[in-house]
């Protein structure tokens, strides 16, 4: 780590220091803390130079080493409740492929925190397989024609914009996917229903239907036929970043287990003392240990530059190997707190559930392992790990 890399990480963990307090409160009322108090993150985030890390600083951002903005999100990873969000990074490959109309309406106020976005690509019958997406764009005119059911959309309830991936029902690229980008408002667009998930968040994943909504040909991002490109690009980004933040719930988890088995007796004597608990603690360290060594080379290799295949499957073995430990290590502690660790204003208890979309979203565990095979039978053992 360089000096400046230290820097950044200390800040970061200062931060998310900051806001572990108000965990219990959002648990207790749906995820949300008043308005004054999200404004007051919010302000800190911008002082704290900690605004669309992700985006290139001439144009507003952080410019920030892929490195650097994983070291961000790792401290962000020990709050619960979706707290350390209030850290926002937008699409990162938007501003090399968006038109100079799409950067001053969306991109540019996003980078300036004055704007959020969502995701529309899911559907009831496709997920993994994106390709079974059933949503059309249809060409009419000066203006594309759009009709779908999205699920999950995340942050509908809190964004401006969104992105809503097609396939094309007209014209020269029919059945190719598409990307367009527009406003919440715009006509045809309606909330079907807002579930109920096993996290307690303010950010919400609605299921939204859009009912022959006409946006402008400049609102398609990109070329026809470029939606899955962008998908997979920020597939492999998001990926790394919960590799990230799975290691910072670990590591949170670890501590906050630790210091309880060191203060609870039971039989005359600290539970740190008995083996049963030193093996679930040295089991998770360890597991912590190896997925952060494994994940900061990837984050590393990133910046380095290393060929874009690689970086594919060495971020989905990060995601795939990091979840999976984190999972395990929430697992245990809730076992270490015993009954208090299933309450829900115990640490370990809202990680048990957080945790768990992890190893679902930005591609599942088995999505993962199939790309990790894919490329292990096409470029081999040691391009992939030497
Ligand atoms: C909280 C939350 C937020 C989300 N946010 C968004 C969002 O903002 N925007 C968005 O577009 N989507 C979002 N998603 C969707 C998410 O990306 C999908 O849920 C995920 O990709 C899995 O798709 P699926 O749920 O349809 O499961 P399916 O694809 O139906 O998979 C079901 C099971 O089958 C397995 N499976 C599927 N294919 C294979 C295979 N080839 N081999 C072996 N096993 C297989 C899967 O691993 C899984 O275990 C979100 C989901 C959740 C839960």
């Amino acid at each position: 780590m360089t000096e400046e890399d230290r820097e950044i990480q200390a800040k970061a963990r200062a931060f998310a220091d900051e806001l572990i307090p108000f965990e219990v409160q959002a648990e207790m009322n749906s995820g949300e803390l008043p308005s004054d108090i999200v404004a007051g993150h919010e302000a800190r985030v911008r002082d704290l130079g900690f605004e669309a890390i992700n985006m290139p600083k001439e144009l507003g951002g952080g410019g920030f080493t892929t490195f650097q903005q994983f070291l961000v999100q790792e401290q962000v990873g020990r709050v619960t409740n979706a707290l350390g969000w209030v850290i926002h990074t937008p699409a990162s490959w938007l501003p090399d492929v968006a038109t100079d109309f799409q950067m001053d309406r969306w991109v540019l106020p996003t980078i300036k925190g004055e704007l959020r976005e969502c995701y529309a690509i899911t559907e009831e019958g496709a997920g993994s397989d994106v390709d079974g997406i059933e949503a059309t764009a249809s060409r009419d005119g000066d203006e594309y024609v759009l009709n779908g059911v999205k699920w999950h959309v995340t942050s509908f309830n809190l964004s401006e914009y969104l992105f809503f991936q097609a396939k094309l029902a007209s014209g020269p690229n029919t059945g190719a996917h598409a990307m367009f980008i527009m406003d919440l408002d715009t006509p045809g667009i309606r909330v079907v229903r807002s579930p109920a998930y096993s996290h307690t968040y303010a950010h919400h994943h609605a299921i939204v239907a859009f009912e022959d909504v006409r946006v402008p040909a400049p609102h398609l991002v990109g070329q026809e036929g470029d939606g899955m490109r962008f998908a997979h690009e920020w597939f492999r980004y998001e990926r790394l970043m919960i590799a990230a933040r799975s290691l910072g719930a670990a590591e949170r988890l670890i501590e906050e287990a630790t210091a309880f088995a060191r203060d609870r007796h039971a039989y005359g004597k600290a539970i740190l003392d008995y083996q049963a608990i030193q093996f679930m603690l040295a089991d998770s360290l360890t597991e912590l240990w190896a997925a952060r060594a494994m994940s900061y080379r990837t984050a590393q290799g990133v910046d380095e530059g290393i060929d874009v295949k690689v970086q594919h499957a060495q971020c989905s073995m990060a995601k795939l190997y990091a979840s999976e430990m984190a999972g395990r290590v929430a697992d245990r502690a809730v076992q270490i707190f015993g009954g208090r660790g299933y309450m829900r204003e115990n640490v370990a208890e809202r990680f048990y559930r957080e945790l768990r979309v992890d190893r679902i979203w930005e591609g599942t565990s088995e999505i993962q392992r199939i790309i990790i095979a894919d490329q292990l039978a096409k470029r081999g053992v040691r391009t992939l790990v030497g």
